[in-house]
């Protein structure tokens, strides 16, 4: 068996983009999506700043 140690940084050099890899959902917008919307069971819906109250239409 290999001895290696475990190489650490090697798997953080890329950021998907978003501060959580998110980008709004908004037609023609795609900025950084800092709110998350979803309901139990369901897969979330991103929005930015702006756009938060369309995320509530997922609620
Ligand atoms: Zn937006």
């Amino acid at each position: 068996m290999s001895d290696e140690p475990t190489r650490v940084g090697e798997m953080i050099t890329q950021r998907p983009r978003g501060p959580l890899g998110h980008v709004c959902e908004h037609e023609g917008c795609g900025k950084d999506a800092g709110w998350g919307f979803a309901k139990p069971k369901r897969s979330s819906h991103w929005f930015c700043y702006e756009h938060r109250g369309d995320g509530e239409a997922y609620l």
